[in-house]
């Protein structure tokens, strides 16, 4: 079933599967580090690399490109080692997370055109799909790689208590079983990195320095965003998670993309401030971004909608690390904890002066 990724072109799309670590066993000549990372033939691979790792912190989609020729489809994949050694050596987790996602994401929309591609993609991430004959349209998989690849995914359609289950297998439709090889992909990619050595350092110090002045650029837009007079240290446990998920370009599920986007307009920040932190999620689309952000503050509504219960975020999964002011009997809105952060704190009772006696 595997042979169908292992040809030339579907490699170059998708050049982390075992049938590339093969591929290049097979033919080491092909694939000569040294030579890719020194000569000027090569140069446009190292371009095509660098990118690639850019893409990510640009929000352009890393893939997307078709190949006809043996040899483009080669260099694709070449490209593709030189943007993990870039990952590499820079070693931050904010840049390489960013990277899993959209290789991940590009994998995605790769997958939901090439359907054939599917199954085996599901079976080289241990997902082993079967498909039901009946006309559904359905998959059925083992809930252990379910858990797996769902557990980050928080909004409450990945929960395992509303899956439909017979015999330990998950039914699930096309578009989620294209989500759950991205995520699988996305996982892999942002846990393992090629080692590098000295010369890779040196062979691709103008690529690095390139994205690292992107990144710190990238870095800087966040804080400039995230600060200003609002505070965030006030900010509840709930809204922070959800804020560093978008900060580390994880998925953000819908119910709390709803959330902080209320929370945000609610203690003042403008619609503006809340779509420049938007532009860093992972599918970020500008124009739909726009639209449900002046939607829900009310902009282009007429209905300006309210930051949700702890009672709502907790139903949904993401009443995240509550605290022990978050335990206090009277906690009933993240508004309320962000306002009782702020108020001063009490000062000791005074004590009143003796009175005197008559
Ligand atoms: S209890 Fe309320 S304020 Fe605290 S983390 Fe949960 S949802 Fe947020």
């Amino acid at each position: 079933m595997l042979s169908s990724i292992s040809n030339m072109r579907n490699m170059a799309m998708f050049p982390y599967t075992k049938a590339v670590r093969e591929h290049i066993a097979a033919h080491p000549e092909m694939y000569d580090l040294a030579v890719v990372l020194r000569s000027p033939l090569y140069e446009m691979v190292r371009v095509r690399g660098k990118e690639r790792t850019l893409s990510a912190l640009t929000d352009m989609a890393a893939g997307g490109r078709s190949f006809t020729a043996d040899e483009e489809c080669r260099r694709e994949i070449l490209s593709f080692a030189v943007s993990r050694m870039i990952c590499s050596v820079i070693g931050d987790r904010f840049l390489v997370n960013r990277v899993a996602v959209t290789e991940g994401k590009a994998a995605g929309a790769l997958l939901a055109r090439n359907h054939a591609l599917l199954m085996p993609m599901a079976a080289e991430f241990g997902i082993d799909p079967i498909e039901e004959h009946d006309g559904s349209g359905m998959y059925s998989i083992h809930f252990t790689a379910f858990l797996k690849y769902s557990s980050k995914m928080r909004s409450p359609e990945w929960k395992l208590l509303y899956q439909r289950i017979k015999r330990g297998r998950v039914a699930v439709d096309e578009h989620r079983l294209i989500r759950l090889v991205e995520q699988a992909i996305t996982d892999h990619l942002s846990e393992r990195l090629p080692p590098y050595t000295d010369e890779i350092r040196s062979a691709l110090s103008a690529e690095i320095h390139e994205v690292v002045t992107a990144l710190n650029e990238k870095k800087a837009e966040f804080q400039k965003n995230n600060l200003g007079d609002i505070s965030e240290a006030r900010y509840p446990p709930c809204m922070k998670e959800i804020l560093h998920q978008i900060q580390t370009s994880q998925n953000v599920p819908q119910m709390g993309r709803f959330a902080i986007v209320t929370f945000l307009h609610a203690i003042g920040m403008s619609a503006e401030q809340i779509f420049d932190l938007f532009s860093s999620v992972p599918d970020f689309r500008a124009d739909k971004t726009r639209y449900q952000i002046e939607h829900i503050t009310g902009r282009i509504s007429s209905t300006e909608y309210s930051v949700p219960e702890c009672s709502t975020m907790k139903s949904y999964g993401i009443c995240y690390n509550p605290d022990g002011l978050c335990d206090k009997e009277w906690m009933k809105h993240p508004l309320t904890y962000y306002i009782t952060k702020g108020r001063p704190a009490k000062s000791p009772a005074r004590k009143r002066p003796p009175s005197r006696r008559q």
